[in-house]
């Protein structure tokens, strides 16, 4: 097929999606059970600063194989889960580009004609072959926490010049095999970062790429009840009061009766088991057994669920931060994208 045929087949898969998109409606795989970053206040990378991997610890293989994968999808399929105009995110609470067979698992979920949401802390490069088709990559999000090399030293631990280069390659390796889609930094504002903002968006325009700010938080639920109960040490409660933004990050709105994760998209871990949600890691039974009416009742049937609906975790304001008027006209650039891709 002709680049021209392929980008117009993106443009309309895009157009489709943005239309049909019902909200939390998408299917969240985490291929990779193993994360190298090193972020205080998720689970995944306070376990790695403390030498103590999650994965290694509970035996579990570090990666989802693809033929588990294929597995998934085709079963998500033929249940009707997994629809043309569902978002597929092959990544929940690890780093999904530290999957070794990375291109295989994209080319398995082009197969299924889905848009992919990709999230990375583009610390390592994949292997990209030649015949590689990004062209049904939709977003891709670039989760930096700072922009300079103190920030790295501080929360992920990461060489920042090398970030920087693997997030230049990513855009253009992704563009040269067809990516359509929209590039964002999803830069995590720290108390001691929000300095570093405007370079980040510098950055940003140069790549012709987006900038998000929104507030570093707690990431699990669970931590998040601990600290609204008051029962995280104080220790960590005066470390989260020196980091931290919690008064902006909790705009509780009051007591819930349900959760959108009750009824639409699903959340599987790297062994195939469905999860509450993305914010909770406890597995609640098998993706080959879920059926709609399973899914409600595993719910009613998790403790935590009760306790997060009370305090109206699930529908709290996401942390977003717009302290920098938008820098990025996104229909523009990817206009001139779609033309780009067309000419090639
Ligand atoms: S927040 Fe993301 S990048 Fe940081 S340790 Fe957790 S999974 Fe890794
Ligand atoms: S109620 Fe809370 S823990 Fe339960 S699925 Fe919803 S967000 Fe997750």
């Amino acid at each position: 097929m002709t680049q021209f045929l392929r980008t117009l087949q993106s443009v309309r898969r895009f157009a489709d999606y943005r239309k049909h998109r019902i909200p939390n409606k998408d299917i969240l795989i985490d291929i990779s059970n193993v994360c190298n970053a090193q972020c205080y206040y998720c689970p995944i990378g306070l376990a790695n600063r403390k030498g103590a991997p999650s994965c290694s610890q509970s035996g579990a293989p570090s990666f989802m194989p693809t033929d588990l994968f294929q597995k998934i999808l085709q079963h998500l399929k033929d249940t009707q889960w997994l629809q043309p105009h569902t978002c597929l995110l092959p990544y929940i609470w690890h780093e999904p580009l530290l999957h070794p067979e990375f291109a295989s698992i994209i080319r398995i979920a082009n197969h299924f004609n889905c848009p992919l949401d990709i999230s990375t802390n583009a610390n390592v490069l994949p292997k990209i072959p030649n015949d590689f088709d990004a062209s049904r990559i939709y977003i891709v999000w670039f989760s930096m926490p700072g922009f300079s090399q103190q920030s790295y030293d501080k929360i992920h631990k990461f060489d920042f010049e090398r970030i920087k280069h693997n997030i230049t390659t990513l855009v253009h390796t992704f563009r040269e095999h067809g990516c359509i889609g929209h590039f964002k930094i999803a830069f995590h504002v720290y108390q001691s970062n929000i300095h570093e903002l405007p370079a980040a968006y510098e950055f940003a325009r140069s790549l012709h790429i987006d900038c998000q700010p929104y507030f570093a938080t707690l990431i699990s639920f669970k931590d998040i009840a601990r600290y609204l109960k008051q029962e995280l040490s104080m220790d960590f409660l005066s470390k989260i009061s020196r980091d931290l933004f919690m008064g902006l990050t909790l705009n509780l709105k009051g007591p819930q009766s349900t959760c959108p994760w009750y009824n639409n998209g699903l959340a599987i871990d790297s062994q195939g088991n469905v999860l509450p949600c993305c914010n909770e890691t406890d597995p609640l039974g098998s993706v080959f057994e879920v059926t709609p009416e399973k899914l409600r009742e595993w719910h009613q049937g998790y403790d935590f669920c009760k306790e997060c609906l009370a305090l109206g975790l699930p529908n709290r304001d996401n942390a977003y931060c717009d302290f920098y008027p938008p820098h990025y006209n996104w229909h523009r650039q990817w206009y001139l994208e779609v033309l780009k891709q067309c000419l090639r």
